[in-house]
Formats: structure tokens, sequence, C-alpha cells
């Protein structure tokens, strides 16, 4: 089994495991800037609950979103850990934009653009994308939540186009199923579901798939969690 498609297969398999969260208060240095940035970290204690099929976590993880990314006033950087260290150079375009430091949802867009405008679409842009969405879900804002999603979906094909290890990860098909469907693109969603056969065959996965193509056939687009799909499986 691939370490990515480990990693996220466990993320399905141990969906009767969530969080209670505790704050940490912490200072950081800014990986951009080198200026010290105060910063708030999340620690969890097991309690009980189920993800959702686009691997957002259940209730209480989800309401840690906003400690999920950390920003630099001083000179824009954003990301989820912002020690992390990346040259000025490469970013200058994102970080001058302006930027709204308000807007949750916005934050995680601009790590995104950071990730692309540093590195390459990866499952972390896809991921930060999806944060975006799932802010918005929160506001109950369909119209900005499904934006995200689509950049998100935007971010999984480029990372699969350049990577041939995530076009044949069964997780990366999942995730990119859900988001699809949650936005309607049904027609896409069944075609990329057919060629996640060959690939989500571990575990539990199958099962998701079978779920999820029921839901596109039924042209359903709420929220379904792992507990769901089990449910239904039995
Ligand atoms: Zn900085």
């Amino acid at each position: 089994m691939k370490r990515q498609s480990l990693f996220f297969t466990c993320f399905f398999i141990i969906y009767a495991v969530l969080h209670a969260v505790t704050l940490k208060e912490d200072t950081k240095i800014c990986g951009v800037c080198g200026q010290p940035v105060h910063v708030t970290i999340t620690q969890h204690l097991l309690t009980g609950g189920s993800m959702d099929l686009d691997l957002r976590p259940a209730p209480e993880k989800r309401n840690t979103l906003k400690y999920q990314i950390q920003v630099c006033h001083k000179c824009n950087y954003c990301w989820p850990d912002i020690a992390k260290e990346r040259k000025r150079e490469k970013i200058a375009a994102v970080l001058n934009k302006p930027l709204a430091f308000d807007d949750l949802a916005a934050l995680f867009g601009r790590a995104a653009e950071i990730e692309i405008a540093d590195n390459a679409p990866s499952f972390a842009s896809y991921m930060l994308y999806m944060k975006a969405a799932w802010v918005m879900d929160d506001q109950k804002n369909k119209q900005k939540s499904d934006e995200y999603r689509k950049l998100a979906i935007r971010q999984m094909e480029l990372y699969m186009e350049r990577d041939a290890t995530a076009r044949t990860t069964g997780d990366n098909y999942l995730a990119y199923i859900d988001a699809l469907r949650r936005i309607g693109e049904f027609e896409k969603a069944k075609r990329v579901a057919e060629v996640a056969t060959l690939y989500a065959t571990e575990s539990i996965l199958p099962k998701i798939l079978d779920f999820q193509e029921k839901l596109i056939e039924n042209k359903d687009t709420g929220r379904y969690t792992v507990a769901d799909v089990l449910k239904t499986a039995k």
C-alpha cells in the first residue's frame, strides 16, 4: 500500500475517532520574513464522531479550522505552519496581493496560491482550497463553497496529471469524486468513478466508491460521512 494511501485509508477507517480540543498559545518565527508570529495551536483528546467523505473531520475538530492556518501580518505569508521556510522571490507576486485577514476562506485560498507558486499543484493545494470550501459551507454560502471546490478540483486534476503516483491512489479518486458530486458535476463524477474502480481496492475504499456511485445516480449533492457508508454497507 502506498504511503499516502495508507494514511488516508487509516483516516477513513478510524471513523469513530474524533478529538476534543484544547488550545495552546505559542510564538513562531515567520519562514519568509523572520518576524515573530503569535499563534494558537490545537491539542486534542480522543472522543467520538465520523468524518465526511471529503476528509472533513467530525464536528468538534471541524470547529478548529481557524487554528489550521497561521498568518504573518508583516509579510502576508499564510501557511498551516508559519515557520515553514520559503524563498520570498518565488512567492512575491502572491504576497504582494491585498489580503483580507478576517476572511478565513481567503487565508486558506492564499496558502494554496503560495503552494502553487512555490511548488506545484499538490494534495496540499487541493486540501487548502477544500478547507476554504468548508469555511463557506459553515457560512451557508453555497456559491462561494462551490467556487472553492472548483479550485480544489482543478488542483487535484493538475496534481494527477503531473504525478503518476497520484493517478493510482484510491484515496485521491474518492476525494475528487466527492468534490465533483457536491457541486453537481455528476457526469464527470461518474466517469472518474469508473476509473477509480481500478485503484480504490483496499480496505473500506470499495464500499465508499459504491456509496458514491449510488449518490451520483440519485443526483445527490448532500454531505455524507464514513459512518453513513458503513451503515449502508452492512
Ligand atoms: Zn512574515
